[in-house]
């Protein structure tokens, strides 16, 4: 494309989640997303400090951000990023979100920030919540279990920010997935091989009782 001719702004997908594991859902929810919005890169963004998972413990946010490096490689329009991981204090999406437009001139980039319906329903509950109509689109993708009418119950300034998309559902969670690990079932094809191998390896979500 001749320079001249190319979009003024950049439109950045920003996917956010603990990715413990990464499967083939957030993939699948990231490259909807490109491609239904034309976004120029999809920022993969692991949580450090799940601020709403506390209850039970996470694989290291060293090894979620690797494993998230690990998928990301197959696709140049897919990008990890440690902004989370490598801050100290809990991981809000209002913080990432100031930060992103911080380092990227916010007149110059539209971020688009791309959710599950699960998560997207229960927006108000997050830190700041009235702030991210100010800073990013909401992409919310559908989910199995999940449906696209219950976001009529937002408040009219959320539901103004949000753009529902439509995807084929895939019923993965990385819930099914520690919880096959632990029962030694299989997990082949819920996501990337490198990432299986990577689990293995490490030894992660295994039973402390099992060798
Ligand atoms: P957990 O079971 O531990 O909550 P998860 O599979 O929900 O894990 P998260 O890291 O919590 O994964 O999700 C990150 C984001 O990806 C959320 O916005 C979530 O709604 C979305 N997401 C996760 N799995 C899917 C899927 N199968 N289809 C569409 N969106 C998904
Ligand atoms: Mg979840």
């Amino acid at each position: 494309m001749d320079g001249r001719a190319r979009k003024a702004q950049r439109k950045i997908g920003i996917m956010g989640g603990t990715f413990d594991p990464i499967h083939f859902g957030h993939l699948l929810a990231a490259e909807e997303s490109r491609t239904a919005l034309d976004l120029d890169e999809v920022i993969f963004i692991p949580a450090g400090d799940p601020a709403h998972k506390r209850e039970r413990k996470t694989a290291s946010p060293e090894d979620r951000y690797v494993m998230t490096l690990l998928t990301t490689l197959g696709n140049p329009k897919f990008t990890p990023s440690r902004i989370e991981i490598d801050r100290k204090e809990p991981s809000h999406t209002v913080d990432t979100l100031r930060e992103m437009r911080h380092w990227y001139a916010p007149e110059k980039v539209g971020f688009y920030f791309i959710t599950g319906l699960d998560a997207v329903l229960g927006i108000t509950t997050w830190k700041e919540h009235e702030a991210l109509p100010g800073l990013c689109r909401i992409v919310a993708v559908n989910r199995p279990g999940y449906v696209p009418q219950k976001l009529e119950a937002l408040p009219a300034e959320m539901r103004s920010a949000i753009i529902p998309l439509e995807i084929p559902l895939l019923s993965i969670s990385s819930t099914e997935i520690r919880q096959r690990i632990e029962q030694g079932r299989s997990i082949k094809y819920l996501l990337p091989e490198a990432v299986e191998q990577y689990i293995f390896k490490k030894g992660l979500y295994r039973r402390k009782l099992e060798v």
